[in-house]
């Protein structure tokens, strides 16, 4: 298997940036950036792009193609207890001479009504 993979973003090539400039003086091109896989993107879809705006592009022309391979056709739901609300005071400053309070909300799961 090969360590790196070319941009999937189907502009990546028309992008104007001089580290993507390639070939000999006459007959210079913009080319695909080149991924390598590394122990940050291995087995994430970094792997594939070389810019969030690349995985955009990707995405805004191939959604609906993605979305074909595990289409969502009803909502999921997680059961959780009954939330609780708990107004907590919280100090800070060298002599906690400083506080505030802030109003939480716990949401825990209910683990025996998972399905
Ligand atoms: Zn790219």
């Amino acid at each position: 298997m090969s360590d790196f993979n070319w941009c999937h973003g189907p502009q990546c090539h028309e992008k104007h940036t001089v580290d993507r400039v390639r070939g000999v003086k006459g007959s210079k091109v913009l080319r695909t950036r080149k991924v390598k896989t590394n122990q940050w993107n291995r087995n994430t879809q970094w792997e594939f792009f070389c810019s969030n705006h690349c995985q955009n592009d990707f995405w805004n022309k191939h959604a609906r193609d993605i979305v074909a391979i595990a289409p969502r056709t009803e909502c999921l739901e997680t059961p959780i207890h009954d939330p609780k609300r708990t107004t907590n005071t919280y100090t800070y400053g060298m002599n906690d001479q400083y506080s505030y309070n802030r109003t939480e909300t716990k949401i825990e799961v209910d683990e025996t009504r998972q399905s």
